[in-house]
């Protein structure tokens, strides 16, 4: 069987786990955790990175430092993850749904400017399958409406656009490290803060309203309830399993780059033929191999495949049910303009097994057997 994901592990980990539990330093902002918002901040270039409990307490956090609130409407897709929304919709704000590009799945970026009211408040890009949304026009959009930008680049680690780290762009930049990304802590993810005078305040929501990390840097003598806030920090064994991965983040990137050209190699024929449609990555990107997908011609077509794969002991999935359209979405967001490709596109999709340590011969047993169900 080749499953779809098998979670990231180098072996290091263990030791540095095992250094945690025995120097009974377990709790939040430990050395590993630090070591994480380091090595984050010096890839991207951000003012300061915290890493978070998930990718969607970071985008939670995001929203109480953008200050959301009822009545207020932000721009987002309708093809994405759950979390991308939910953290608006905590707040009370109404997610504003626009039209993806076909090419890359990412909000259409020429549709935003349409969907913007007078209630309007912020726009999320999200970076789908680590491909970055073209973000020049999102930020001149933002800058003239003075609108800020969260960035769900929960998938987009070790990404850019036009040489600048994706996270890095919007206000805050959010990424994931759950089990199903490159880069891994079990349950996890970082906020990226773009500027250095939102760092403060980010800190205190981060501990529970409190003032602790001034308090722990010595730089006040007790520390107190000053703002409202939550518990966003994980626990240090967590981020001792993640650093272990970043230390060799270069290595696992390359590893699921050779392994997604390797895919689009293999299948490119298949492409020429008409048969299917293969992701595009623009010029202004690159990409860290988060997913590797397919487009079928429609959704029987499609359940097919997978089930033809599955019979063959090879697990592809799909996914978004597109926000607007879910009960939730219907209740709490509406979709600005026509659906002309959110749920047509979303129907086509399969995503194939990618993972650190995914093989090449099974790459191409894979692409052997989507060409046999295509009869190629
Ligand atoms: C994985 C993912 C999330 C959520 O990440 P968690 O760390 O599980 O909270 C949010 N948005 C997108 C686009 C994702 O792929």
């Amino acid at each position: 069987m080749i499953n779809f994901n098998v979670p990231p592990y180098v072996e290091t980990a263990a030791g540095y786990i095992q250094e945690c539990v025995q120097n009974q330093k377990i709790c939040g902002d430990g050395a590993y955790t630090k070591k994480c918002n380091e090595w984050i901040e010096q890839k991207t270039g951000t003012a300061k990175c915290l890493l978070t409990t998930s990718c969607t307490h970071a985008t939670e956090m995001a929203a109480l430092l953008a200050e959301v609130g009822p009545g207020d409407e932000v721009i987002m897709p309708s093809y994405t993850f759950v979390s991308t929304a939910d953290a608006f919709v905590l707040r009370g704000a109404t997610p504003v749904f626009v039209d993806i590009r076909p090419d890359t799945m990412n909000i259409d970026e020429t549709k935003i400017e349409a969907a913007v009211t007078e209630r309007t408040k912020g726009i999320v890009p999200v970076h789908y399958a680590g491909v970055a949304c073209e973000m020049d026009t999102i930020m001149d959009i933002a800058e003239r409406y003075h609108l800020w930008v969260i960035e769900d680049a929960a998938q987009g680690i070790m990404s850019t656009y036009k040489g600048k780290a994706l996270g890095t762009f919007g206000d805050y930049g959010c990424f994931s490290f759950h089990e199903t990304k490159n880069y891994s802590m079990g349950e996890g993810g970082a906020l990226l803060i773009r500027d250095e005078e939102k760092i403060e305040d980010a800190e205190i929501i981060r501990e529970k309203g409190t003032n602790r990390s001034k308090y722990f840097r010595g730089q006040i003598d007790k520390y107190t309830w000053v703002n409202y806030g939550s518990s966003y920090l994980p626990s240090d064994m967590n981020a001792a399993y993640l650093y272990a991965q970043l230390e060799v983040a270069d290595r696992i990137n390359e590893a699921r780059i050779a392994l997604w050209n390797r895919y689009y190699k293999n299948l490119e024929t298949l492409a020429q033929k008409g048969k299917i449609v293969l992701p595009v990555i623009p010029g202004n990107c690159v990409h860290n191999a988060h997913m590797f997908y397919l487009k079928a011609a429609e959704i029987e077509e499609r359940s097919a495949l997978i089930a033809y794969l599955k019979e063959n002991e090879i697990l592809a999935v799909f996914h978004y049910i597109p926000l607007h359209s879910s009960p939730a979405g219907q209740k709490y967001g509406r979709f600005h303009g026509e659906d002309v490709y959110t749920t047509k596109e979303s129907e086509r999709l399969v995503r194939l097994p990618m993972y650190y340590g995914l093989t090449a011969a099974q790459v191409d047993h894979i692409c052997d057997k989507v060409k046999e169900f295509y009869g190629c």
